[in-house]
């Protein structure tokens, strides 16, 4: 059985807890190897070590810091097929998401590069007689990372980009059900000249995530998960005097317009809703036709193509659509939701209850459903299912499509299909949530924008990579200073003796 380590001063470091996860392969089914789950003390001895390196790596010059992402970048790229080969086996997504997953994140570790530009400060020259005023970014010190298992690459290397680059050591507590892309990240920071102990993996659950948040020496904590958590993180670290910023679940509504391309709606919702299984927090789950018209139609252009929907492992090819989700506990969840569906009255129109794969039975597979009719009542509309169920809402008019984006309580990402610029204009200016695409279905915002959801989707401030990570991985320091007139005031030509 293989066994994943710890990352500790630059090498793998076995746990002493004595407690380890299951990391399974989803495809089958099969335990394919064990994590360990880190002790709170084995997280404090981490976190110390992280403070003695993170004094010389904050006082390293930023290009040369900068130099390592550079670095980064090339082994990356080098190392990408390899990666997304473990990715996809303890993950499940396909081989090109994984790349895609990979490459995200690598986008982040680019835009790091410009960390030198991105953390200099103010300044202005003469604020009073002789007084000059200047800021500095400087970084925290220890900062924290805990993320989710949907992007095992992404989300963590949009995290220690920005906090690296700005001087910073990092505690990554990645996700104990897919944690051997992140080890691979870390061996690769050092092969690319990042400094024994400034980066630190501890894998764990809850205690090791609650050493972090009661450490005295951690200063910021990163999160990215479900709302429940999230919101628990954001509150425990504020307790503390930590900056946080935690990222949460979501429904993400799409809506659809009499005037929208129908095709191009169509299989914009099929790859945002059944990609990845829907295991994505940008993955649309709610599709929102204005008009009853507008619904028939759609409904009628999604059902052929979800009906052929290529469901399979990701060593079965490219051509694969999505593969099985992360548990079987994820894929119970996911059918007890949909039987509720059909309990509370929505019309099952796409029905893959029955779904089974020949050869993976024991997979984690889980058959594309379409839900029509649903209300926002139902638990369904109410809940994040985090699979590949897209539920249909009917809207009589624009105003009710806007309203129920609005009112739900998610808020990260949302998009509208229509011709009309003005229909596309009113509803992203109105609409409470974080980010918002028009004739685009995931509108996941490029390394040098923010990510960032409203409302549940997201607790505390600033958002995730642009501008917005190196301003929450620094802090603001503000020097005035004044130079009385001395010895510019006149010209000495002889030597003085020192009265
Ligand atoms: P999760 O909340 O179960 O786990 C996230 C992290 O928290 C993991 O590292 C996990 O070990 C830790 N954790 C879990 N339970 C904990 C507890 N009781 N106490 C302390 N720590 C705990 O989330 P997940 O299932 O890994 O990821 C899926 C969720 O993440 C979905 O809700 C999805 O929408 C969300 N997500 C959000 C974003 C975003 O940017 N808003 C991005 C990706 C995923």
């Amino acid at each position: 059985m293989r066994a994943i380590h710890h990352w500790i001063d630059g090498q793998e470091a076995p746990g002493k807890s004595g407690r380890t996860a299951d990391v399974f392969n989803p495809a089958t089914g099969e335990v394919q190897a064990k994590v360990d789950l880190a002790t709170k003390a084995e997280v404090d001895a981490a976190i110390e070590r992280a403070a003695e390196a993170q004094v010389k790596w904050g006082a390293t010059n930023p290009q040369r810091r900068a130099r390592v992402m550079m670095e980064m970048v090339r082994l990356l790229n080098r190392d990408m097929d390899k990666m997304a080969e473990m990715l996809s086996s303890e993950h499940g997504k396909t081989f090109p998401d994984a790349k895609g997953d990979i490459q995200r994140g690598l986008e982040v570790i680019e835009f790091s590069i410009g960390a030198p530009h991105l953390l200099k400060g103010e300044f202005i020259d003469g604020a009073g007689p002789g007084i000059d005023m200047y800021s500095m970014r400087q970084p925290l010190g220890v900062v924290a990372a805990i993320t989710p298992f949907n992007f095992p690459a992404m989300i963590p290397l949009w995290k220690l980009g920005p906090a690296l680059a700005s001087g910073n050591a990092v505690i990554l507590k990645p996700s104990e059900r897919d944690p051997s892309v992140p080890n691979m990240i870390a061996a690769l920071f050092k092969e690319a000249g990042l400094p024994d102990g400034v980066l630190q993996v501890v894998h764990g659950d809850k205690e090791a995530v609650d050493a972090i948040l009661d450490s005295e020496i951690i200063q910021a904590v990163g999160f990215v998960g479900s709302t429940p958590i999230a919101q628990y993180i954001y509150e425990r670290a504020a307790q503390t005097g930590k900056r946080a910023q935690c990222f949460g679940g979501a429904k993400n509504h799409m809506i659809i317009m009499p005037d929208a391309d129908m095709d191009q709606a169509a299989d914009a919702l099929v790859g945002a809703g059944y990609g990845a299984a829907g295991e994505r927090c940008m993955a649309i789950s709610v599709a929102v036709p204005v008009g009853e018209e507008t619904a028939d139609r759609l409904i009628e252009k999604l059902v052929p193509r979800i009906e052929k929907l290529k469901v399979g492992p990701w060593t079965a090819g490219n051509d694969i659509d999505y593969g099985p989700v992360v548990t079987r506990a994820a894929k119970e969840n996911i059918l007890r939701l949909v039987e509720r569906g059909v309990e509370q009255g929505a019309e099952l129109v796409v029905d893959g209850r029955d779904f089974s794969l020949q050869g993976y039975e024991d997979g984690f597979f889980v058959g594309p459903h379409l839900f029509d009719r649903v209300t926002p009542d139902m638990d369904i509309y109410k809940t994040e299912i985090f699979g590949p169920v897209l539920s249909t809402v009917r809207a009589a008019s624009y105003e009710e499509a806007l309203g129920l984006a609005m009112d739900h309580e998610y808020g990260n990402g949302t998009a509208i299909f229509t011709r009309d610029g003005d229909a596309a204009r009113d509803f992203a200016s109105r609409c409470n949530i974080g980010m918002v695409g028009i004739n685009v279905p995931i509108p996941v915002p490029l390394a040098y924008f923010t990510f960032g959801g409203w409302k549940k989707s997201g607790f505390g401030d600033l958002n995730q990579h642009g501008p917005d990570a190196f301003r929450f991985y620094t802090r603001t320091k503000t020097v005035t200073s004044r130079w009385p007139s001395g010895i510019k005031e006149g010209a000495a030509f002889n030597f003085k003796a020192m009265d």
